[in-house]
């Protein structure tokens, strides 16, 4: 096992990597901007380092000032957390290249699931089912119009180098096609550097239900069920359950199955994601995050497991301490996401934090690095904190999270507190009843 490890993030997730460190007796470095030097994970870590000035992109993306960092202070291992540098075939290279462990997948896993049309190959050949859509690329209108006849409007029209939802458009008919091919092309271009595009069925009124899967590298592999992120704003998550509301055991375990046996085959390396989209009953796969993601918590809560322990152990080599048949759900658990932002428009709201309390009890989990007089500064995303709830079914823990909600304080910026409060009213989201484009709409008659 590891004796130090290099934590390549901030915020919450450098907590919830320094907390596994230190449960399992292994020494953590956190690095740091000057922005972040009174920042919690700077405080917790048992060594920190500072690696530059506050743009992420001369920090928290600088790869070379990290690997220094690791060199400096004898880390033999990097976790990435989420974003930054987590998806970055290139870091992990750099960082195999200096004999440190990157605590993740092999960077051929990362740079096939970072290309979507590599990565819709990838899943069709691995039996994983898809989107109904054009095979790769599609270069011209005439190809664009064949295709779109062939599956059905509506479409809708991707850049392949796409990310964050951008360089999308829906084209509801053939007549409005060739306008949002075009739109779409140039956006991508001057998004991404990259004009290409393809095109799939556009699903009306889908949720987003998630699998999460592990393997160990060498062929084995497992996964942890499903959780439902339907409530989006902007293709940006706030609210994640699990298990999902209207996933039934045999939809988990037939799809559970089928995402195990894929990652299984492709002999991948830890924690990772396989996110679809979910309609009468059929899963359509979207893409694969490989990495861990914000809303792990709630599966951790309902399977009783730690995911970055056993990331850890992967990555020294050790074998997956979870198997198949010993997991099994129990109860419900829900994450609020809270950020920094002023509604109703979602603003981001930096400052200083007058007054911070967790709140507590049964069943609580609050993932965060606020404290109180911290100055969230302006420069990276605003999540500032994870409210998750575990009870024994859905009802009470969205009980669970009303009280919770009620507990906490986070004074002298704005938060979406208000936003999860108000949420728990609406009937709709008592009964589980919500697609992907159910918040926005709430939203634009809401607030
Ligand atoms: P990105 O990498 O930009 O996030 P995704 O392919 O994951 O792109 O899609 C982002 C979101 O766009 C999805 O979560 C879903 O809300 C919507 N979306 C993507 N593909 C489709 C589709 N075929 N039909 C309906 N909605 C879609």
């Amino acid at each position: 096992m590891f004796d130090k490890i290099l934590i390549a993030n901030r915020g919450e997730i450098a907590l919830r990597v320094i907390r596994a460190c230190s449960e399992m007796g292994i020494a953590s470095v956190a690095v740091h901007s000057t922005a972040d030097s009174d920042a919690m994970h700077v405080r917790m870590a048992d060594e920190s380092i500072c690696i530059g000035p506050p743009p992420s992109s001369a920090s928290y993306l600088s790869m070379p000032a990290i690997l220094s960092a690791c060199e400096i202070t004898g880390a033999q291992a990097i976790h990435p957390g989420y974003g930054f540098l987590s998806e970055n075939a290139q870091f992990v290279q750099m960082v195999e290249d200096h004999g440190i462990t990157f605590i993740g997948p092999r960077a051929e896993h990362i740079r096939m699931m970072g290309d979507k049309i590599t990565a819709k190959e990838t899943a069709k050949a691995l039996s994983i089912p898809v989107v109904p859509g054009s095979d790769g690329g599609v270069p011209d209108i005439e190809t664009a119009r064949r295709v779109a006849a062939g599956i059905g409007y509506p479409v809708i029209i991707k850049a392949t180098a796409g990310g964050g939802g951008r360089g999308m458009k829906v084209a509801q008919d053939e007549a409005s096609l060739e306008v949002a091919f075009r739109t779409a092309r140039a956006e991508a271009k001057a998004a991404f550097g990259n004009d290409e595009v393809y095109i799939e069925k556009y699903l009306q009124r889908p949720r987003h239900i998630e699998i999460q899967v592990f393997g160990d590298g060498r062929g084995n592999a497992i996964h942890l069920g499903e959780r439902d992120c339907s409530l989006q704003r902007r293709h940006q998550k706030v609210l994640e359950e699990a298990p999902g509301p209207v996933i039934t055991p045999e939809q988990r375990d037939r799809i559970g199955r089928i995402c195990a046996d894929a990652v299984a085959r492709l002999q991948y390396a830890g924690a990772g994601t396989i996110e679809f989209l979910f309609e009468d009953g059929e899963f359509y796969f979207i893409e694969m995050n490989t990495r861990l993601q914000v809303e792990h918590p709630v599966t951790e809560a309902i399977y009783g497991v730690d995911l970055v322990r056993e990331q850890i152990r992967v990555a020294a080599g050790e074998p997956m301490s979870l198997r198949q048949d010993q997991l099994s759900i129990r109860g419900h658990a829900i994450e609020a996401r809270i950020n920094a932002e002023r509604l109703p428009n979602f603003a981001p709201s930096p400052g200083r934090i007058s007054q911070y309390h967790a709140p507590g009890g049964l069943g609580v989990r609050m993932d965060s690095a606020l404290y109180d007089g911290y100055v969230i500064p302006p420069y990276y995303d605003s999540l500032i904190g994870k409210l998750i709830v575990h009870g024994r079914d859905r009802a009470e823990a969205l009980a669970r999270l009303n009280r919770a909600l009620n507990e906490l304080i986070v004074d002298g910026v704005d938060t979406t507190i208000p936003l999860f409060c108000d949420l728990l009213k609406e009937p709709d989201i008592q009964r589980g009843d919500y697609s992907i484009h159910w918040l926005e709409r709430w939203l634009e008659r809401e607030y």
